[in-house]
Order: structure tokens, then C-alpha cells, then sequence
């Protein structure tokens, strides 16, 4: 049971946390989609920015490099958000910018990184003129260049995943301007599709018309560390929904393992079975009938008595299923002996919710046409305590008796209200309980009850029974008090319809 418990809940936790995680994962990739957006289209506005620039100057009017025009150029660097300089250029020199002005011996220029599709040369970094010890990016088109801020993207980072940006060239490669540098190749990085790779997540996003592309990437360690609450919660409440279905799961075995459940089972299947106890006429101890005793082996092969299952299939409302299944089988194990036999008999037992039954009134008029056999072969036993609900049981009886079916008065004696009302019974037998046979010779109260008892089913003219008959003295007890049938371990214990009947055919022929 321990080990149902412990691993449902091992088996949700994990269920649940490699749920979790990919969720995260999925929340993460979105995350990472919408950073790489973010810096893309920063990107392109620095790109856009610098285009125009080297448009304009590639357009001027004025004379290359002449004070009007570096006036322009001038304002131009004030102008601009990401533009920190704008050059001249004339047969690979530098001849003049917004921030150098004229330089006094013009600087060579040399071959760029990377050209683009649409005829940008890029520089990733540059050393410069304009500050020492700096380098930066930068565009050239035509006649003119555009030095980048190289901190443009430098706030990117707070958006909590590295980056990379930069263009691509008519040669296919990237090259890179801002952030670090990724394992990626171009392909995959122009295909735009997010790529799971030595336990990064990378997102690229380009703007293939401009050559532009950037990619963000996150460390799933990192992911995992920020997410370390949810996934415990993840795992935590799979635990939980682990124990909730262990749970389930142990209820509902345990009932399907309980009494009604397992007695349930076995009607349906028709797992129960019938033993047959001779019934004696005393002197001779000739059988003259018999009790039909159901009997269930449960599926453990344990015996359960009927004394433990009867009244469960009472309060459930089972009873009549087994009074048929018993009647049934009676009628098919005894044909040769009920039907061979004139005045051979069948005890069923019954219980008060058959007779409120009206079903069971046809259950039994068809089972003896089936069988051809007369309703005095199927006699029935109803328990005296049975008896409390009298209006029902009264006519329930009467309807049997009217067909010719003989009533007994199973376990008489056991009762409270037995003798006062029995003359009002429609009963034709009293079987006298088997706690009075074992007691009568030494007990000498119930002795004088059981005289008194005798003596008004003979007012009565009832007749008699006496069950649990188990020594010779016990029979002449009753012999000796008129008491002319018996039933007992004495005469036979209940066994099966095959055993019963060959016995006593076999007596029969002697
Ligand atoms: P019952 O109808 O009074 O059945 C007689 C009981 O006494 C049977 O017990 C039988 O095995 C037992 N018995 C017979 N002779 C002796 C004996 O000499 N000594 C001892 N110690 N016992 C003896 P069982 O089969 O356990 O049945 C117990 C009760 O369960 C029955 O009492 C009856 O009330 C009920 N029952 C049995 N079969 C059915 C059935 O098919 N339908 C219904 N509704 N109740 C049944
Ligand atoms: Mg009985
Ligand atoms: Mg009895």
C-alpha cells in the first residue's frame, strides 16, 4: 500500500514537474521571441537612421567638404540619436566629418567587413579618429560614412537575455555590431526559428529587406534558477494530486474488496452454491425431502456463512436473486428425485422480501412448469423473526399455500411473539429451532417451553421438524414426543445435489 502511495506521487511530481518545465520553457521562448523583436526594431531605427544620413550627404549639393557643407555635417551629428559622426570620403580617404571637420592629412580607408545585398559596407569595429582608444561601428555608402553609437543597444540588456546584433552580407555570412557573440550559424540565424542548442535557447529575428538580423539566447540553467518557486510548486502540488488519486484508488479498492461488494460480484457471476440437508421420518429415518442451503466459497476461496451473507443480501436488496438462483438449481440438481418421487420435497429457504415481491409468485409458478413438477415438491422455510412484518408475510404465504406449496416455520422458538400468534400463521410446519434440540436435557426451562410448543402445533395440527438433530438421545427424545420428522447432522450433513440424490437412490433400491 506504502509503495502505491509513494510512487503515484513520484509519478504526478514528475508528470507535474516536467509539465511545469515545459511551460516555463514555452514562457521563456515567448519571452525571448519578444526581446529579440525588441531589438530588432531598435536596431533597424539606428539602421534607418544612418541610411538617411549617408543619403543626404551622398545627395548634397554643396561642394564636397566645403564650410557649408561641413556646417551641415555638423548639424547633422547634433541632429541625429545614433549617429555619433558623418564622413566624407574621396578615393578611399577621409577628407572631412561632422566632428573632425577638415582633416589636415585625410585618413585612409580600409576594406570593410562585410558588404550587404543593398550595397552597405560595414565596419563591426572601428578604431577612432574622434576619441582615442575607442572603437565603434560603422556604415558607409557611396561618398559618405556614419559612425554608430556603439552603446545604442546597451540598455537591451536589461530585457534579461543576451543578444546579438548584426547584418548579413551578399556572401551570407553575419557579422556582429552589438552583444555578444552566439554559436550560430547565418542559416539558422535567417531562418528565424528558435533553436534549442548545448542548453541555450536561441530566438533569432531579422529584417531581411535591410540585411538586419538579431538574436536573443537564454541559458536554461538560468531559466530553471528564476523559475526554481514555480517548479517546486509544480512538483509539489503533483505530489499532492498523486496522494488525492492514491487516495481514490485506495477507496475504491477497498471497496471492491468489501463484503457486498465481493457477494455482488459472485451473484452476478452465479458463483454460489447449493448443498442439500436430508430431511428424515422418524422412526424409520427414511428421507423423505430435504433443505436446499446456499453456500458461497468467495473469490479468496474463503468460506463465508450464510449466516454472515443473508442478511447482507437483505439490507441490500439481493435476497430474491439468491431465494431464484436456489430455487433454480434445486428444481435441475433434484429432477430425478422430485419427479420419481411422490411426495419428495425441497426446502427453500425465503425471506420476507421475496413474499412482498410479486415477481417472485411467477419465478416460482414457471420453474415448477419447466421442471413438471407439482407445486408440493417445492415446499418454503420463512424464519419466525421474519414474521414481524405480518400483514405482507401473511398474504405472501397464502398466495404460496394456494398454489400448493407447504409452509414452514424455520427456527421456531427463537422468536419473541412466537406462540401467541401462531394459530394466525398460514403455515404447515414448525421447524423447532436447533438451539433447543442441543439444550433441551439439560436445561430443563427450555425443555418445559419446547413441551409447550409440541403440544400447541399439535392443537394446531402442525406439523413437526426438528433441526440440529445430532445424537441418538435427541431422537428419542423426539420420537418419544410424537415428533415424526427430523433434519441433523445425525441423519446427514448438507452435500452436494449429486451426493444427495445418489444416496438416497441408493437407499431407495436396497
Ligand atoms: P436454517 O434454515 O435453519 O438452516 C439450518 C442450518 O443449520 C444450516 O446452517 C445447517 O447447515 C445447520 N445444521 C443442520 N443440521 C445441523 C446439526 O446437526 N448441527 C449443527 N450445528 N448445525 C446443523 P447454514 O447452512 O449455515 O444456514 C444458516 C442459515 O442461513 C439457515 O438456517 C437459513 O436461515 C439461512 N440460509 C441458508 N441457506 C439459505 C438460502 O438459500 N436462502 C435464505 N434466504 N437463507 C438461507
Ligand atoms: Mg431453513
Ligand atoms: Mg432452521
Amino acid at each position: 500500500m506504502a509503495a502505491l502511495y509513494l510512487g503515484l506521487m513520484l509519478a504526478c511530481a514528475s508528470v507535474c514537474a516536467f509539465a511545469t518545465w515545459s511551460i516555463v520553457l514555452d514562457l521563456s521562448q515567448q519571452r525571448l521571441s519578444s526581446v529579440a523583436r525588441g531589438v530588432l526594431s531598435h536596431f533597424a531605427a539606428m539602421d534607418r537612421e544612418a541610411r538617411r544620413s549617408l543619403d543626404t550627404f551622398n545627395r548634397q549639393p554643396d561642394a564636397f567638404c566645403s564650410d557649408a557643407e561641413l556646417e551641415k555635417l555638423r548639424e547633422e551629428v547634433f541632429r541625429t540619436r545614433y549617429v555619433k559622426d558623418v564622413g566624407r570620403l574621396r578615393g578611399d580617404k577621409l577628407v572631412c566629418s561632422g566632428v573632425l571637420q577638415r582633416l589636415a592629412t585625410p585618413r585612409d580607408i580600409v576594406r570593410p567587413d562585410l558588404e550587404t545585398p543593398g550595397g552597405l559596407s560595414v565596419y563591426a569595429s572601428e578604431p577612432l579618429l574622434l576619441a582615442r582608444n575607442s572603437r565603434a561601428p560603422i556604415l558607409q555608402a557611396g561618398e559618405a560614412n556614419a559612425v554608430l553609437d556603439p552603446d545604442a543597444l546597451a540598455d537591451e540588456v536589461l530585457l534579461g537575455a543576451d543578444y546579438v546584433a548584426g547584418y548579413v552580407g551578399k556572401d551570407g555570412r553575419f557579422l556582429r555590431l552589438f552583444g555578444r557573440s552566439v554559436p550560430l550559424e547565418p542559416g539558422a540565424i535567417l531562418a528565424g526559428k528558435a533553436v534549442d542548442r548545448g542548453g541555450t535557447v536561441f530566438q533569432p529575428a531579422c529584417d531581411v529587406e535591410q540585411s538586419l538580423c538579431v538574436t536573443a539566447a537564454l541559458e536554461k540553467a538560468t531559466i530553471r534558477e528564476t523559475n526554481l518557486p514555480l517548479l517546486a510548486a509544480g512538483a509539489i502540488l503533483g505530489g499532492l494530486l498523486g496522494l488525492i488519486v492514491a487516495l481514490l484508488v485506495d477507496v475504491a479498492r477497498r471497496r471492491t474488496r468489501t463484503l457486498p461488494a465481493r457477494l455482488k460480484r459472485a451473484l452476478g457471476d452465479g458463483r454460489l452454491d447449493v448443498l442439500y440437508q436430508p430431511v428424515v421420518a422418524l422412526p424409520e429415518r427414511r428421507v423423505v425431502g430435504c433443505e436446499a442451503l446456499v453456500r458461497w466459497l468467495d473469490d479468496t476461496g474463503q468460506f463465508v456463512p450464510p449466516s454472515v451473507f443473508i442478511p447482507v443480501a437483505e439490507a441490500r436488496g439481493w435476497v430474491s436473486d439468491i431465494t431464484e438462483l436456489v430455487l433454480r438449481r434445486a428444481v435441475v440438481d433434484l429432477a430425478p428425485l422430485l419427479s420419481e418421487q411422490p411426495g419428495f420435497h425441497v426446502n427453500v429457504n425465503i425471506s420476507v422480501r421475496d413474499l412482498r415481491n410479486g415477481a417472485f409468485f411467477s419465478i416460482v409458478d414457471d420453474v415448477c412448469a419447466e421442471a413438471g413438477l407439482p407445486p408440493s415438491s417445492v415446499a418454503f422455510e420463512v424464519t419466525e423473526h421474519a414474521t414481524a412484518d405480518r400483514d405482507a408475510t401473511v398474504s405472501g404465504l397464502r398466495l404460496l399455500r394456494d398454489r400448493g406449496h407447504r409452509i414452514y416455520l424455520d427456527d421456531f422458538g427463537t422468536g419473541y411473539s412466537s406462540l401467541s400468534y401462531l394459530g394466525d400463521l398460514p403455515v404447515d410446519a414448525i421447524k423447532i429451532d436447533r438451539g433447543f434440540t442441543e439444550t433441551f436435557d439439560h436445561d430443563s426451562s427450555k425443555s418445559a417451553v419446547l413441551v409447550q410448543i409440541l403440544e400447541l402445533a399439535r392443537q394446531l395440527d402442525l406439523d413437526i421438524v426438528a433441526e440440529g438433530v445430532e445424537t441418538e438421545r435427541q431422537v428419542q427424545w423426539f420420537q418419544d414426543r410424537g415428533v415424526t420428522r427430523a433434519q441433523g447432522w445425525l441423519f446427514g450433513r448438507p452435500m452436494s445435489g449429486e451426493t444427495f440424490v445418489s444416496i438416497v437412490s441408493s437407499a431407495r433400491d436396497v
